[in-house]
């Protein structure tokens, strides 16, 4: 299967895209973390990207394209997080997908209220070891159950959250016309917790990958 998760940052796409990863077994490949970890290993693409990713600007296309390719190559059943994040990424990823079948079959779009998001993001604190995330309402430790840290990542700040967001909706409209045009775009409410919105999403993947998927069986 391969899956694409749209959202605000703090929708609950990476947490989503752990469950559906843990439940189906599709890789998650969360774009945010594979940037950080290229400045965090200080590669040639780390260094050209870090003031970049602290100011919550958008990474340009061609290296984000690049390293996506390069993960397709190695897996089939995926859901990709973070990317596509603008018209030209999906296009570009639609072109690489014609080549390189099999083609996108879901893209989720998680909805949230603005103000949910500001809310989400202000207190959200990430593992520096696992990448899972915790709010600092509901999760009052310092560290994961994994022993790392839970450190507060640099774009969320007030001032930064502002930006990512007006940059999210510039880029969104266009995402969206462009999946639902294929048929392929599910918009999910995110505000619901993570299970209710977990139990939509399986809802979805239930009815559209499974039957795809066992059609092929049936008919050898
Ligand atoms: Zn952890």
């Amino acid at each position: 299967m391969r899956i694409v998760m749209l959202g605000a940052p703090g929708s609950g796409k990476g947490t989503q895209a752990r469950l559906i990863s843990t439940k189906y077994g599709a890789v998650h490949l969360s774009m945010g973390s594979m940037l950080r970890d290229e400045v965090a290993e200080q590669t040639e693409i780390g260094r050209s990207i870090g003031g970049t990713l602290s100011k919550g600007d958008m990474v340009s296309d061609s290296i984000v394209n690049m390293l996506i390719e390069s993960q397709l190559h190695s897996y089939e059943s995926v859901i990709l997080d973070g990317y596509p994040r603008n018209l030209e990424q999906a296009e570009h990823l639609d072109e690489y997908l014609l080549e390189h079948p099999p083609r996108l079959d879901v893209v989720f779009l998680l909805e949230l209220p603005l103000e949910s998001v500001i809310r989400r993001l202000s207190g959200r604190r990430v593992c520096d070891r696992c990448s899972r995330t915790y709010h600092v309402d509901f999760y009052r430790l310092k560290t994961c159950p994994c022993g790392g840290t839970l450190i507060r990542r640099s774009d969320d700040n007030p001032t930064t959250i502002e930006h990512r967001m007006e940059v999210y909706k510039k880029e969104i409209a266009p995402l969206r016309n462009f999946y639902q045009e294929q048929d392929k775009l599910f918009p999910i409410i995110a505000d619901q917790g993570v299970e209710g919105t977990f139990a939509d999403i399986s809802r979805v993947l239930d009815g559209v990958i499974l039957p795809s998927i066992k059609v092929p069986n049936q008919a050898k």
